[in-house]
């Protein structure tokens, strides 16, 4: 019953010296058995169908080869019997498989299909050929891409999966790639498709392409895990016999009918354990999960998997925090399982999961096989649920593609968390989720106005970060403003979109005053209030828009006094030469400036203020809180910030120790800096990918900014991001540092 999964050793290519009979028959032969899969969903006259769509693939792709020398048509032949034996899709996918490569690389077009086979058909083939040129991309253009598949997606869910089948086919045959590709392809599939396919609940799916993407990525370490699991091999299966033996005997004893198995882990997942908590091979408990597997009837499961549950734990030990109950929660991705860890003989930690054949065909087969179990049940339904909500972000979002990304990956491909009202409602929520986002999960109404929440009863900020099984109550004042740093609290994508729309309205309504004092002051210079007076104004302060100059007016930010210094020639403004801008906040209060190329210059304001004082933040050194730092009082530019070691600091101590004042952080987690690091590697093309994924994955910190360039097979990146002092940018400089191939990481103070 031990079903070790298949190692990926290097295959051995078929030689294609076949003779054009010997290749047809070959190809009749991948025909015949796709047909022999879906014989069972074949209503009539579904086998013409089928048959017409692939004689149609056939004849366009007649003239082409893979890489590997074996004529096309095998490809989409392989795809459609993905389809349909390891997702169980039906005929309409397995005709939309065969055709998928034709509109996009052959003479036959859209209308064509639609002619032969309806829109329907049309329609999906149209979107898998929308999201076929993923190949070849950088960052933004992957970015997009993905943006694409998911509005094509969200039409008709069986594209995203045909597309998985076209793409785990395509990382089975990676081999006879070049390098680069294979290297491209594999990164893609880790950051977008596998995700993908865990949402869309296709476990083996996910777990193949991680691991085939790990061959490519990271062969050495692949290789070596495979090695000590195929070493061990013989004693797993030992210890697994020993502990299934008296469960078998129980059940068997109970009356059940059910299957147990040990089943090892995938390579990639015990590669993240031995990376995440830095153990060795030897040291990773839990190299294979044993599996139960039910044949109950509908209304008897969840009562057959307790009582299973109990005769475990009766045998072993169980650990009470390990014990995962999404019988009566499923996940968002329809997975159902009960899932415990139990003391084996040994003293070893074994993982125990118990489901039945239903919930294990959700589990291997996801979204498919849900919908077959959802005829017929009233059930509110998780996938529609899910389409529904990426569906509203898509409407509402316009930010740039890698943004985009970045927050889909978070609110929707991360795992969740269930919490639930004071009314015992339960809402599901990526993990991460704070206060503020459950607030706008409920309503955007009552996330604008969140001042704090109850979890349990007790009062907590809405930074506070929830966890599964919390009980939240949202407390909201008609006072509160949203304001920028909400920003960097929430995780969810509804919640960002809203509050930039709350942010976008609030700055407009603001910036009305300003607009008007604007007006009052120019005309009263003699000016013209004009678009030509406007944009010099604009361009005099640096700001980015005129709502950005009429906004800093109406908030004091500007006084408008440099005004007097104007000359006035007809109704035009003549602006001298640009002078620099001292911006008021208070302690407390900090501002800072978002300033990467001298353009674009954006304040960012936070927290509540007490006693006002003017001060900016040196140039030169660019502090952050926890830095060491002093004031400096400056002609002209009021307070300037310092660190103790900025390349002018010894100078200014030196010579002007009376104008030094002590100043020292005050403690605000919610307020971000911008701050700069220098990378330097080893290129791979991986590294983009590692990189962002500890910022933003791992340690959630926002990047504001990404440049890398390659040289002569190295790299050198300058990254942006905002942190909230000393001691995060420490962490994140030693994270990255750990990551393979990274020489040193450095932080830069000077502007650019
Ligand atoms: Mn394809």
């Amino acid at each position: 019953m031990d079903q070790e999964p298949e190692i990926y050793t290097e295959p051995v290519l078929p030689k294609y010296n076949l003779t054009a009979d010997q290749e047809k028959n070959e190809i009749i032969r991948h025909y015949r058995a796709l047909l022999r899969f879906l014989r069972p969903k074949l209503k009539r006259g579904d086998k013409e169908l089928v048959r017409q769509a692939f004689e149609m693939a056939a004849e366009a792709h007649k003239t082409m080869r893979r890489k590997s020398g074996e004529p096309y048509i095998l490809h989409p032949i392989a795809v459609a019997m993905i389809c349909v034996e390891e997702i169980g899709l039906g005929v309409r996918s397995t005709i939309c498989a065969l055709l998928h490569d034709t509109v996009e690389d052959t003479d036959i077009t859209l209308e064509d299909v639609e002619r032969e086979f309806g829109t329907e058909i049309a329609k999906i083939v149209d979107g898998l050929t929308k999201i076929s040129s993923v190949i070849d991309t950088n960052t933004s253009q992957q970015a997009e891409n993905f943006k694409k598949i998911l509005l094509t997606l969200t039409d008709d869910p069986r594209v995203i999966l045909i597309k998985l089948a076209d793409r785990l086919h395509n990382m089975r045959t990676l081999d006879s790639m070049k390098r680069e590709k294979q290297l491209k392809i594999a990164s893609e599939t880790v950051w977008v498709y596998a995700p993908l396919a865990h949402r869309m609940g296709l476990y083996s799916i996910k777990t193949e392409l991680e691991d085939l993407s790990m061959k490519y990525m990271e062969p050495e370490a692949y290789r070596e895990i495979a090695r000590k699991l195929s070493e061990t091999k013989r004693e797993r299966t030992r210890y697994i016999n020993e502990f299934i033996r008296p469960l078998k005997e129980k059940m068997t004893a109970g009356g059940f009918n059910f299957e147990i198995y040990g089943r090892p882990k995938s390579i990639h997942s015990i590669w993240n354990k031995i990376k995440k908590k830095s153990v060795a091979f030897e040291e990773v408990y839990d190299l294979f999960a044993i599996r139960v597997i039910l044949d109950s009837s509908p209304e008897k499961e969840k009562e057959e998997c307790w009582k299973v549950y109990s005769m475990i734990t009766d045998e072993y030990t169980p650990s009470p925090e390990r014990l995962r109950d999404w019988l009566s929660n499923p996940k968002n991705n329809g997975y159902e399982a009960l899932h415990t860890t139990v003391m084996g003989p040994q003293g070893k930690w074994v993982e125990v999961q118990i489901r039945t054949k239903r919930m294990n065909e959700i589990a291997e087969k996801g979204l498919a096989a849900h919908y077959k179990y959802k005829e017929g049940s009233s059930d509110e339904d998780r996938f529609d649920k899910w389409f529904g909500q990426i569906r509203e972000v898509l409407s509402t979002q316009e930010t740039d593609g890698v943004d985009f990304l970045q927050d889909f990956k978070t609110s929707f491909l991360a795992e969740e968390i269930y919490v639930y009202t004071p009314k015992g409602e339960v809402k599901m929520l990526p993990t991460g989720s704070t206060a503020l986002d459950f607030a706008f999960s409920i309503h955007s109404a009552i996330g604008t106005k969140c001042i704090g929440a109850k979890v349990h009863h007790k009062l907590v900020p809405i930074s506070h970060k929830l966890r599964s099984g919390d009980q939240v109550e949202i407390i909201t004042s008609n006072k509160q403003r949203p304001s920028e740093d909400w920003l960097g609290i929430v995780v969810t994508a509804k919640a960002k979109s809203k509050i930039k729309d709350a942010l976008r309205e609030e700055k407009r309504k603001v910036a009305e005053d300003g607009k008007y004092t604007l007006q009052r002051k120019v005309e009263a210079m003699g000016a013209a209030y004009n678009q030509h007076n406007i944009d010099e104004l604009v361009q005099f302060y640096k700001l980015p828009s005129p709502l950005d100059l009429h906004y800093k007016i109406a908030t004091k930010a500007i006084d408008l006094k440099e005004l007097k210094e104007f000359q006035v020639l007809g109704d035009r403004i003549e602006i001298p030469k640009p002078k620099p801008v001292i911006h008021e906040v208070h302690t407390d209060h900090f501002q800072q400036k978002n300033n990467p190329k001298g353009k674009d210059s954006e304040l960012i304001i936070f927290g509540e203020s007490s006693d006002k004082i003017m001060y900016t933040l040196g140039k030169c050194c660019h502090p952050i809180p926890g830095d060491d730092v002093f004031g400096f009082v400056s002609t002209g530019k009021g307070l300037i910030i310092h660190r103790i070691n900025c390349p002018n600091a010894a100078q200014l101590l030196a010579n002007y120790g009376h104008r030094v004042v002590k100043t020292k952080w005050a403690k605000n987690k919610e307020i971000s800096f911008l701050t700069g690091l220098k990378i330097v590697g080893l290129d791979d093309v991986g590294v983009i990918n590692k990189i962002t994924n500890v910022i933003s994955g791992d340690l959630r910190i926002n990047i504001s900014g990404l440049i890398i360039e390659s040289k002569e097979g190295m790299f050198e990146g300058t990254i942006r991001v905002f942190v909230h002092d000393k001691e995060e940018l420490e962490i994140l400089v030693s994270r990255l540092k750990s990551l393979n191939g990274i020489q040193t990481v450095d932080r830069f103070d000077t502007e650019n």
